[in-house]
């Protein structure tokens, strides 16, 4: 991988993982060292009950690399992509739209939540869930870290 697809898999992936966990989802390990060199994972521990929720998690990863760098984003990735239709399959396109925008929303929000993470990811490979859950509440107490 070069430094700018790091870059914008470690964005993806704190992405979900911020996300996630806004909406209580706890994870064992989050890594940008996956086995086909392309993209990174989140092992989240539990999955949500709420569907749209789910949706959200999924869809924060590609919002997080359109934040980050609107020209660098590629589509959403394969795996996302299907997990989502599943989720919205049934929703009408203008209650899709409402969650894109609202997923955007969300990663606007969190985005110094999520840069502190990706920034931890480009550093280590990988971050712990205990370790996540530190550097997002030291973000949470000081906003403007
Ligand atoms: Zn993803």
């Amino acid at each position: 991988m070069n430094r700018i697809d790091r870059e914008i898999v470690a964005y993806h992936e704190a992405g979900h993982a911020v996300i996630g966990y806004r909406f209580g989802q706890r994870f064992a390990d989050l890594s940008i060292q996956s086995s086909n060199g392309r993209e990174g994972f989140c092992h989240f521990f539990s999955g949500l009950n709420n569907p749209k929720h789910a949706a959200l998690v999924l869809l924060a990863g590609h919002a997080a690399e359109k934040h980050l760098c609107q020209s660098a984003s590629k589509k959403p990735s394969r795996s996302d992509h299907r997990k989502i239709c599943q989720l919205t399959g049934a929703m009408s396109s203008s209650e899709f739209k409402a969650l894109l925008k609202q997923a955007d929303e969300l990663v606007t929000a969190n985005w110094h939540q999520i840069q502190a993470v990706a920034k931890r990811l480009l550093e280590e490979g990988m971050v712990k869930g205990g370790m996540f859950a530190e550097i997002i509440e030291a973000k949470d107490t000081n906003r403007d870290g």
